[in-house]
């Protein structure tokens, strides 16, 4: 298993250095969008050029039963604040429950004791905390 691994990384930096506009491999990171709302509003986010909502836990019940993913990472976000989704614990619980390695990324102004226990319980592998500036006044 760890060899065929190996082999889709090794397809995988092929496939970049080629350049090749058909992967012949699957991707070594899936981002599944739980939400593109957030409590922010960064000027170069484009989280807001599309309806926004919350993903529901069928939906991604569905995408996990369907999808091949790789070995490497599911990451819970992509454009918004996955913090704010209201079943976040059992979004993590269910991709975890699946066998996958998860991370997820935030702007961390949501990080309350509530939400910590809530990543903590459910197992979450990666947190990144992402901030725009070392200061309140560049931030
Ligand atoms: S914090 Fe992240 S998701 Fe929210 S507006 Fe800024 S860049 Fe977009």
């Amino acid at each position: 298993m760890r060899v065929l691994k190996k082999l889709e990384r090794i397809k995988e930096t092929e496939d970049y250095w080629r350049r090749n506009t058909i992967a012949t491999n699957y991707p070594t990171v899936t981002a599944i969008e739980l939400t593109n709302k957030c409590n922010f509003r960064c000027t170069f986010c484009p989280a807001f050029t599309r309806k926004s909502g919350f993903m529901d836990a069928d939906l991604l019940r569905h995408i996990l039963k369907t999808t091949r993913f790789s070995d490497s990472l599911v990451q819970l976000h992509f454009h918004g604040e996955s913090l704010l989704h209201p079943q976040l614990g059992e979004m993590i619980s269910l991709c975890k429950d699946a066998g996958l390695n998860v991370g997820l990324s935030t702007n961390a102004s949501l990080l309350d004791e509530k939400r910590s226990r809530i990543l903590i319980q459910s197992k979450l592998d990666t947190l990144v905390l992402a901030f725009d500036g070392v200061s309140k006044e560049i931030f």
